[in-house]
C-alpha cells in the first residue's frame, strides 16, 4: 500500500505565527482515547488526495512557510514514499520548513527523516515511567524506551516541540513526571487542551 493522504488544510495554528499546510496521512499504530482523527486511523475516512495535489498547493501558496506532515501517524506509511513526499516539497519550495508530527513509536524512521526535515512534534501521552498509563491512554502496548529515543533524536531541531494533551486521567503527579523529564530537553514542551471525542471507538479500549 502506498502513501495514503486523507486531506490537507492551511493553518496558522500548527506552527504558531507561521502559515502551514497541514497534510493528514492515514493509518496509525496507536488507538488513543478521544482521538479526533480516528476516522483517518481506522480507514472510515474514504476521501483521499494525491501527492501531486499536495505539491500543487505547496507550490502555489506563496505565503506558506511550513508544511506539517501529520496524521494519523506518518511513520506507519511506507518510508520511501514519505521521504519522496518531503523531497518533492523541498524541491518545489526550498524555503519552506517541514515538520513531521509523530507519536514517537518509530525512532528508526525518525533517524531516516532527520536530515530531511526541520523538526518533529513528538507526543508525550503519559509519563515514560508509566507504561501502564501509556497503555491506558493509547489502547496499545507502547515501548516507552522507543518514545524516549525518538525524543532524543528530535531534540534541539529548530521546529521540534513536545505535546501532551491535558487528559483528565493524568493526575498532578503524572504531569509533574512529564514536566520533570522535559525540563532536561532543549525543545519546548506544550500542554494542549483536551477535547472529548464521544464517538471515538478507541474510548472503549
Ligand atoms: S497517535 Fe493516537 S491521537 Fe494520534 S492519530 Fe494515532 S490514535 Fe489518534
Amino acid at each position: 500500500m502506498g502513501l495514503r493522504i486523507g486531506s490537507f488544510l492551511t493553518s496558522a495554528r500548527e506552527v504558531p505565527g507561521r502559515w502551514s499546510l497541514v497534510v493528514f496521512l492515514k493509518g496509525c499504530n496507536f488507538r488513543c482515547k478521544h482521538c479526533y482523527n480516528w476516522r483517518l486511523v481506522t480507514g472510515n475516512e474514504k476521501a483521499e488526495v494525491s501527492k501531486e495535489e499536495v505539491i500543487y498547493e505547496v507550490k502555489n501558496q506563496p505565503f506558506l512557510e511550513c508544511v506539517v506532515v501529520s496524521g494519523g501517524e506518518p511513520t506507519v506509511s511506507p518510508l520511501g514514499e514519505l521521504i519522496d513526499l518531503i523531497c518533492c516539497i523541498k524541491e518545489v519550495r526550498p524555503d519552506v520548513k517541514v515538520r513531521v508530527d509523530t507519536n514517537g513509536s518509530n525512532p528508526e524512521a525518525m533517524k531516516e527523516l532527520k536530515g530531511l526535515v526541520d523538526g518533529f512534534a513528538v507526543d508525550i501521552k503519559s509519563p515514560l515511567e508509566r507504561p501502564d498509563l501509556y497503555r491506558y491512554t493509547t489502547g496499545t502496548d507502547v515501548d516507552t524506551e522507543a518514545i524516549e529515543e525518538s525524543i532524543r533524536i528530535a531534540d534541539g531541531m529548530s521546529l521540534t516541540i513536545y505535546r501532551t494533551p491535558k487528559y483528565p486521567w493524568l493526575e498532578e503527579g503524572d504531569m509533574a513526571l512529564i514536566e520533570g523529564f522535559t525540563k532536561g530537553l532543549r525543545s519546548p514542551w506544550l500542554l494542549n487542551e483536551f477535547f472529548e471525542v464521544p464517538d471515538c471507538p478507541f474510548n472503549r479500549l
